[in-house]
């Protein structure tokens, strides 16, 4: 007998019909001896709906006020899904208990819509467990140390589900999806990008970071930490499938580099189309310019992603940085209002029509050349890279959005990801 956490995404839990398809297959884990822990999304669209009926009332809403009021709002989403999940597994003769993020609890600090998870009290939930029950818990929530309810972020029901699986040590945390598991890139822009069968944590992690939408990031960090086992595989094959063959699909998410049987340099391709990049032009070349720039951003809590200084000239350089799409509007008010004029500069800049196209795999440690690999692939496409940034393991490029396709189909086949790995 195993502890088994499951998770399913919106789409998986979309309808009626498909809950009472979620229900039939947690009761084949059941039957087949587990201890069952299954952790639901809100059904599809209905985060967004929630969130769209709060915007109607405050379509600029950011104030901390607001904020609270949107977690709130967007709680209620999953509070739907378990108590409907609970039912379903209730007629299929399991019996079940729902609970949301803050009956377990799940404690979190206080940061509305984008709330960490500090600790998971897993007594309750054992107590059913031990009771013979399958528990269902809220994804994407939690509870502040005021009681005040709290989301993770959207996608954040897959971090509830590692964080549960990591505070109860279960034996494996499975995220059923709409896709049949981590492909090289993904097959809507690349027809011939491949499933992986196991990914490496790390190359995993930056796959999450750097775009790829399967599994939010947070939860692969969670999953690293606490070296959570976690399998990505698909809600849509038939429920009554075998078990050991279910169990074995999808792809998994490894700690054992050895182990790694796709022995690839470069594991896959991801990109982003939600950042965008400022400039500031002509600032001092003197120290403490990074931080003067870059400590107000910090402070009005906007991630930062790629950051280039370039070489000065005449005592002055240029600085570039891109944040999320999102946060690029209160960015360019803020350089050109405060950090612009605070440190002299000639001129800010914004382009939000950019994007960001990486090259990602543990290969690249021990194989030199595969960068440049990748800036040939582009210049043969005539694609102009604005800024670059490396790490072990991934290389970025920052170009024009209207590349973005042209440069992943350039790269996965200049990479031969189309080709099955030797040694798979
Ligand atoms: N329902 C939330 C969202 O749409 C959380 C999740 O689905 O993981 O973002
Ligand atoms: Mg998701």
């Amino acid at each position: 007998m195993a502890l088994i956490v499951h998770k399913y995404g919106g789409t998986s839990m979309g309808s009626t019909d498909r809950i009472r398809n979620v229900a039939k297959r947690v009761a084949k884990w059941v039957r087949a001896g587990h201890q069952m822990v299954v952790v639901p999304s809100a059904m599809s669209g209905e985060t967004n709906r929630l969130l769209g009926l709060a915007k109607e009332l405050s379509p600029a809403s950011t104030t901390p006020e607001v904020m609270r009021e949107l977690d709130m709002i967007a709680a209620t989403g999953e509070q739907v899904s378990v108590g409907l999940l609970a039912i379903a597994l209730q007629a299929e003769g399991v019996p079940s208990v729902s609970y949301t993020g803050w009956q377990v609890p799940v404690s979190t600090d206080s940061s509305y819509t984008k709330a960490r998870i500090e600790s998971i009290d897993d007594k309750r939930v054992r107590e059913d467990l031990a009771a013979g029950r399958v528990v269902v818990v809220a994804g994407f929530q939690g509870i502040d140390a005021d009681n005040n309810i709290t989301t993770l972020g959207r996608g954040g029901s897959d971090t509830s589900a590692v964080a549960i699986a990591a505070a109860m040590k279960a034996d494996e945390c499975l995220i059923y999806t709409d896709v049949d598991g981590v492909y090289t890139t993904d097959p809507r822009i690349v027809p011939e990008a491949r499933r992986l069968h196991t990914i490496s944590f790390e190359e995993m992690l930056e796959m999450a970071s750097l775009g790829s939408k399967i599994l939010q990031i947070r939860s692969v960090e969670f999953a690293g930490k606490y070296r959570v086992p976690l399998r990505v595989l698909s809600s849509f094959t038939p429920w009554d499938i075998d078990i050991n063959e279910e169990a074995k699909s999808g792809t998994l998410i490894s700690f054992e580099e050895d182990e790694k049987m796709e022995q690839a340099v470069v594991s896959g391709i991801a990109f982003n189309r939600d950042e965008a990049k400022v400039t500031l032009l002509g600032v001092p070349d003197k120290p403490g310019i990074a931080f003067q720039i870059l400590g107000p951003v910090a402070e009005a809590n906007i991630d930062i992603d790629v950051i280039i200084q370039n070489v000065s000239h005449d005592g002055k350089t240029d600085f570039s940085f891109t944040v999320h799409r999102n946060d690029y509007a209160r960015t360019m008010e803020l350089l050109q209002n405060t950090v612009g004029p605070a440190t002299n500069a000639a001129k800010v800049m914004g382009d939000p029509k950019i994007c960001k196209v990486s090259i990602v795999g543990i290969g690249m440690r021990s194989h030199v050349g595969v960068a440049s690999k990748m800036f040939r692939a582009l210049s043969e496409e005539g694609i102009n890279i604005q800024m670059i940034s490396t790490s072990e393991i991934k290389t970025s490029v920052v170009i024009d959005e209207k590349y973005m396709e042209l440069a992943v189909r350039a790269l996965h086949k200049a990479f031969d990801l189309d080709q099955e790995q030797a040694g798979a």
